[in-house]
């Protein structure tokens, strides 16, 4: 499958590596669009929000587990981060292998572009 996540989960491509365990990988976003930028994905290739099923429901509350913690760590859960996902084209999703973005060392803007 021709999908650069995918190919990270794999090791074919490099990635600076923020957490990882048999379900999840969270790496450093390679065009950080804020002082902290990573993205959380599932191992598991699933396109977007779109293909989420009720079998994924685990993995998400699981990602979302991890979000808290990977922003306690960046001490960004006091001063405060935003988590986007994009789906589809109109939200600007380039990548499409379900990630979420943690953004943060910044103030952000509302509503985004
Ligand atoms: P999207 O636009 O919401 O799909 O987000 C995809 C994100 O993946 C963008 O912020 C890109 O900068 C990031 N990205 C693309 N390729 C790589 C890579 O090889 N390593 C790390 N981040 C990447």
């Amino acid at each position: 499958m021709d999908c650069i996540f995918c190919k990270i989960v794999d090791g074919a491509i490099p990635a600076k590596k923020v957490y990882e365990d048999e379900k999840i990988l969270a790496f450093y976003d390679i065009s950080p669009a804020a002082p902290v930028h990573i993205l959380v994905i599932p191992k598991e290739h699933i396109e977007s929000v779109v293909d989420l099923r009720k079998e994924n429901v685990e993995i998400v509350s699981y990602i979302f587990e991890k979000i808290r913690t990977i922003a306690k760590d960046f001490n960004l859960d006091e001063s405060g981060f935003r988590v986007v996902t994009n789906c589809g084209d109109d939200a600007g999703q380039t990548v499409k292998h379900l990630h979420f973005h943690i953004l943060g060392g910044r103030t952000m803007q509302w509503p985004p572009g």
